[in-house]
């Protein structure tokens, strides 16, 4: 992808964030915007960059070990976030590599990651995943038990910023971000990591704090 193809993506995904957010009398600067690049090689990832996008995500570990330590070298002040499900026994290699995780859906994972977060001496911000959408191919926690997920969380002082959903597919979105914010709240959660390419401008007029976008910026996969 040219460098003007990635800037001219890149403003208008801006453009939409910050329009959506003054429907609803935010700031674009509430919303993050995570740039996923998985399945995208370097060679894809690089023009973003120059572009001056700094927030990515990846939904695997091992193939985020793989392109990512080369490109974080080169440029200072890149953030990775892992949006994909994650493995107990891959907590160690997330929590080295992301700054923050958004798959946190059962108690052996919060405790997994604890571990992990105490011995790296790192803690990445966590985001507690819901199935919000009670589907049972979808990852994470029911909605009635978010509760205790929270509790074990906050107990293995893991750095909770909010809860993260993926609705279900070919169906409005916009009922599922109103429910993922209305139980953030409820709980006392600020962030909201929801939306991606199809319905992102929907999740920031809900109160969405990190968008998750990939196709828009990279093009299909
Ligand atoms: C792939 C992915 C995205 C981005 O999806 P697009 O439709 O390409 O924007 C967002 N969130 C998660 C969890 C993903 O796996």
């Amino acid at each position: 992808m040219p460098l003007d193809d990635a800037q001219a993506r890149l403003r208008l995904v801006q453009d939409r964030i910050a329009h959506a957010a003054g429907l609803a009398n935010r700031k674009p600067s509430e919303v993050t915007l995570i740039a996923i690049s998985k399945t995208h090689e370097a060679e894809a990832i690089r023009p973003l960059l120059a572009a001056g996008q700094r927030v990515f995500g990846e939904n695997r570990v091992q193939e985020a070990q793989g392109k990512w330590p080369e490109l974080l070298a080169k440029t200072p002040g890149i953030a990775l976030h892992l949006v994909g499900q994650l493995q107990s026994n891959k907590a160690g290699d997330a929590v080295a590599l992301f700054d923050a995780i958004h798959s946190v859906d059962r108690p052996s994972l919060v405790t997994a990651l604890g571990h992990a977060m105490d011995k790296a001496g790192k803690r990445p911000a966590c985001f507690l995943q819901v199935n919000i959408g009670d589907e049972d191919q979808k990852g994470g926690c029911a909605v009635a038990a978010l509760p205790e997920l929270l509790a074990q969380a906050r107990i293995a002082t893991l750095p909770v910023a909010g809860l993260m959903c993926v609705p279900p597919a070919d169906v409005d979105a916009a009922p599922y971000f109103a429910l993922l914010a209305k139980i953030a709240r409820d709980n006392g959660l600020d962030g909201l990591s929801m939306g991606m390419s199809g319905d992102y401008e929907t999740a920031v007029m809900i109160g969405a704090t990190h968008v998750r976008v990939g196709t828009a910026l990279f093009g299909a996969r």
